[in-house]
């Protein structure tokens, strides 16, 4: 379940917003308002609210290096704890990828350096104290916030941008996976350290924080790695060859009968040897659980254009997988049906081979 709405789109980039995000608020500006009265509460969601465009703003940083070098941005979300842009397919080079992750927290030294400006020059002098650059007023406050988050961003724990920009200097003198490694390592233990250092403080938010810094490292390296190992393999090296498959004619039933022989998740169906498209273990269930129940397959089948040759690399496989949706594909050679790879298939082949240590 997506747990997350749109407000909008800035640059082309979709923003949403995570639903927790919004309990967060209210909470910040409940308490608040039950501690110093409602002009208070509505001061510190005002100020919430400014301080997430500035989040926004450092993400927009991200998106506009990324996208001079290629990148597509699917979104921008917001969540509680910062805002995370969703890129496709990082640049490999380590000076395109140290550009991209440090121009977010330029961002925010941008607009810290701008409020600094505007607090010493614009305002008038008898009402410039110290104080108004320290936190007591909204726009000091402001500019500390962003002077923070810049820093803050910058610790070199992966996946934090300050993790990635250690990980491109690291990737210009070793291979990727390995870089992708060291980098995952130091942000694993710095994410141990958040942990201690909340338990320490007694602050709830810094444990948090360690947590996600924690598995994020770890599915980022695992992503790495298989990429890593998936280079250099074509679809001829994972296609699976022995399958059970069904046909449009053949009842649910019949199906499900079948699927209890078999490890197989995701089932060809087909007519006279050609594909018409993929029927999956979870569907076939659904399906049988449904107010129509036994029925043909064909009713039930979700079509398929895409086909892959056993020439082609695997990458170009998930590829196809992912924009039609679909965790099956069929292998074909000289227009004939020689195979099929599956999502399942592909990850566990290549999870296999990535826990060899890198070739290079
Ligand atoms: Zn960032």
């Amino acid at each position: 379940m997506n747990w997350s709405f749109r407000l909008g789109t800035v640059l082309g980039i979709p923003i949403r917003v995570h639903f927790t995000f919004l309990i967060l608020l209210a909470f910040f500006s409940f308490s608040e308002a039950s501690r110093s009265g409602a002009s208070a509460g509505l001061r510190s969601l005002f100020f919430m609210v400014l301080l997430f465009s500035c989040v926004l703003l450092h993400e927009l940083g991200h998106c506009v290096v990324a996208r001079r070098f290629g990148v597509t941005i699917t979104a921008i979300t917001l969540y509680p704890f910062g805002g995370i842009a969703v890129l496709n397919e990082i640049p490999r080079e380590p000076a395109r990828e140290i550009l991209i992750a440090i121009a977010g927290p330029v961002v925010n030294f941008f607009i810290a350096a701008g409020l600094f400006v505007s607090v010493v020059f614009l305002m008038p002098s008898e009402h410039l104290e110290l104080s108004a650059l320290t936190g007591a007023d909204l726009l000091g406050s402001l500019f500390s916030a962003n002077l923070l988050l810049g820093l803050f961003n910058l610790i070199p724990a992966y996946p934090m941008d300050g993790g990635r920009i250690l990980r491109g200097i690291l990737a210009s003198r070793m291979p990727y996976a390995t870089a992708t490694h060291w980098a995952a390592r130091i942000g694993k233990v710095f994410g141990g350290l958040f942990v201690l250092g909340g338990i320490v403080l007694q602050d709830w938010w810094l444990p948090v924080l360690g947590v996600f810094l924690y598995i994020g490292a770890n599915s980022e390296e695992q992503a790495t790695l298989l990429h890593t190992a998936m280079e250099g393999l074509s679809v001829k090296d994972l296609m699976i060859t022995d399958y059970l498959s069904a046909s449009p004619a053949d009842t649910l039933s019949m199906v499900l009968g079948r699927s209890f022989h078999t490890f197989q998740e995701d089932f060809p169906v087909l007519r006279d040897g050609s594909f018409l498209g993929v029927l999956t273990r979870g569907r076939l269930i659904e399906a049988l659980r449904e107010e129509e129940g036994d029925r043909f397959v064909q009713s039930v089948t979700q079509p398929v254009s895409g086909w892959v040759s056993p020439a082609d690399p695997l990458r170009e496989a998930l590829k196809r997988m992912n924009a039609e949706r679909v965790s099956l594909l069929p292998v074909l050679e000289e227009g004939r049906m020689v195979g099929i790879v599956t999502l399942t298939g592909i990850l566990r082949g290549a999870s296999v081979l990535a826990g060899r240590p890198p070739a290079r």
